[in-house]
Formats: structure tokens, C-alpha cells, sequence
């Protein structure tokens, strides 16, 4: 029954433009992948290529992105950047668990994507061994431009990903099965 809806009439100046339609995920992909807050884990010397890649030469704002957190509970994007000791591991996990969802993480370099030139007893041979990683980016130390792109393909992730995004309970048994004391 028509008459019971009310016609309305377009704002002025777009009348016979026709109107515009999306996907709620559309709108919350986009939201989601414009304001991804970094919480840096940084510690070697892929954490410096970082610190360049925060200033203002580079310009991190043009991403949404230069709204750095410390705390884990207010961030979005988990950059892990240098060297991960084993005795190190579980605290990563920790960190990474105490980010509410929805979460990303990037594995910045060499060292936290496949432990880099540490082949040894004990470096964590990459911390997808511990926790799961959307993005890598490849480099000893990448250079900020390689941060940057990995930042943008996580925005191309986020942004075509469910609103519903995987849980990261899925993960839960990474630890177990890594048999970290
Ligand atoms: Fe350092 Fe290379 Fe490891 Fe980065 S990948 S932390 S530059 S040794």
C-alpha cells in the first residue's frame, strides 16, 4: 500500500541525481580502515625505520594512522618490528590478547615475520607462531615506504573484510601448540 509512505523530496541541488545505495559493511569497512590506531611492539632496530616512518616526512595522517596508542586496549593494529626472543613470546600473546576486537596485526621485517637472520635457539622464528598476522612486510629494515604500503594493504583487508570479522579465538591453541613455557 503506497499511501502509506511519505515521498521525500531531495535537498536542494540533487534533484534527478538519483540517490546512492551501499552495504552497512561498505560504510563500517571504510571507517574501520581509515582510523587504524598503531600500538608499535618495537624491539630492535626495525623500531627506528618506524619512528622515521611516524614523522612528519611521511605522514602517517594521510592513513588515519598517526594516532599512536600504548595502551593495547585502544588500539586497532598491532605493528610487531625486531628481533622476538622466545622468553618474549608469551608476552606478546599477552599484549595481543588484551587488544579488544576487532584487531590486526603487522609483522614489520624480517625478524618478526620468519626471525631474519636469527636462525638460533632463541629467537621465535617468526610470531606467527604465537599470534595471527594479516600483513608482512619483507625488508632488514624495511624502509618506511614498505611500513607504509603494509599499512595500506591491511587498509584494503579491513576494508573488504565481514563486519563479523573472524574471532581471534581461532587462535587460541597457537600458544599451546608452540609449547612456550
Ligand atoms: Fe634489525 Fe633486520 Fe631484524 Fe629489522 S629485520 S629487527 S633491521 S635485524
Amino acid at each position: 500500500d503506497s499511501s502509506k509512505y511519505t515521498m521525500v523530496e531531495p535537498p536542494a541541488g540533487y534533484a534527478g541525481e538519483g540517490f546512492f545505495a551501499t552495504k552497512l559493511s561498505d560504510v563500517v569497512g571504510l571507517a574501520r580502515a581509515n582510523s587504524l590506531w598503531p600500538l608499535p611492539f618495537a624491539t630492535s632496530c626495525c623500531g627506528i625505520e618506524f619512528m622515521a616512518t611516524m614523522a612528519s616526512h611521511y605522514d602517517v595522517a594521510r592513513f588515519g594512522s598517526e594516532r599512536m596508542s600504548f595502551s593495547p586496549r585502544q588500539a586497532d593494529m598491532l605493528l610487531v618490528m625486531g628481533t622476538i626472543a622466545k622468553k618474549m613470546a608469551p608476552i606478546l600473546r599477552q599484549v595481543y590478547e588484551q587488544m579488544s576486537e576487532p584487531k590486526w596485526v603487522i609483522a614489520v621485517g624480517a625478524c618478526a615475520s620468519s626471525g631474519g637472520v636469527f636462525d638460533t635457539y632463541s629467537v621465535l622464528q617468526g610470531i606467527d607462531k604465537v599470534i595471527p598476522v594479516d600483513v608482512y612486510v619483507p625488508g632488514c629494515p624495511p624502509r618506511p615506504e614498505q611500513i607504509l604500503d603494509g599499512i595500506m594493504k591491511l587498509q584494503e583487508i579491513v576494508k573488504n573484510e565481514s563486519v563479523r570479522r573472524r574471532s581471534s579465538d581461532e587462535y587460541k591453541d597457537l600458544l599451546g601448540s608452540y609449547n612456550i613455557k
